[in-house]
């Protein structure tokens, strides 16, 4: 069979980065693109952990497709859960909803329920690979295939930043990938079941994330720079981490 170029290009770009920088980890959250991801990795057994955090809020879908995939793949997926007590801080002080309050409160609960647990899950590795596409939303426009990523000291693959929607879907149902069953009820994109609605026909994709915010602030802290911005495109960076 004969494969797309996109499809090549970002199986190309994985196969090399798991042999250059090794270590690598997988974060894999379920949606579209992750499902591609973790369909190219397992059926062309490349070398990296595949791993997800369970935030404690997640939909029951969710859980739904990760033992759907676990058995389809036969991989081990690792899961991370937030660290106990800080959480029970976070509910003491501000509450099981307080992330609605404000900014900050929603930017405290990404940080004990996601980026705690992904810095636990990249240490010691040497790449980080996601499933983040240009086309997702304006924080994510820049997004390079392949760059350092110093924050976590290692470099960073994005294999699908260049493909488009309509690419991602027609891998998933050219290989009949199995996917969350919210997308067929109007979630494009999904993440903590208090922080996802449904999106109108023509709505932007990420519409449903953190509805109440302004979409510059739509992001949970797992790929912001040092400077509290997505990285910007650079392909191939020459910096190495340690
Ligand atoms: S998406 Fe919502 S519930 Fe999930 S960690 Fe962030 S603020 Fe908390």
């Amino acid at each position: 069979m004969t494969r797309p170029a996109h499809e090549y290009a970002a199986l190309a770009a994985l196969a090399e980065a798991v042999r250059e920088h090794a270590p690598a980890a997988f974060s894999c959250s379920f949606g579209l693109e992750d499902m591609v991801i973790l369909d190219l990795i397992a059926r062309h057994d490349l070398r990296a952990e595949v791993f997800t955090i369970d935030t404690g809020r997640l939909h029951e879908e969710t859980h739904a497709l990760m033992a759907r995939a676990r058995a389809r793949y036969g991989r081990e997926i690792r899961v991370l859960f937030p660290q106990a007590e800080a959480l029970e801080r976070l509910v003491r002080r501000d509450g099981p909803n307080g992330f609605y309050s404000s900014l900050e409160a929603r930017h405290a609960c990404c940080a004990v329920r996601k980026v705690e647990p992904l810095g636990r899950a990249l240490a010691g590795k040497r790449l980080w690979i996601t499933g983040l596409r240009r086309g997702q939303a304006v924080t994510r426009a820049e997004v390079p295939v392949l760059a350092a990523d110093p924050v976590h000291d290692l470099f960073k693959l994005n294999p699908l930043a260049e493909w488009t929607e309509k690419q991602v879907l027609a891998y998933l149902r050219e290989y009949d990938v199995p996917v969350n069953a919210l997308h067929a009820r109007g979630y494009p994109s999904i993440g903590c079941a208090p922080c996802t609605r449904a999106v109108e026909p023509g709505e932007d994709p990420r519409a449903g994330r953190w509805w109440w915010e302004q979409p510059e602030h739509k992001e949970c802290g797992l790929h912001v720079g040092p400077d509290g911005r997505l990285a910007r495109t650079n392909p191939r960076s020459s910096r190495q981490p340690a």
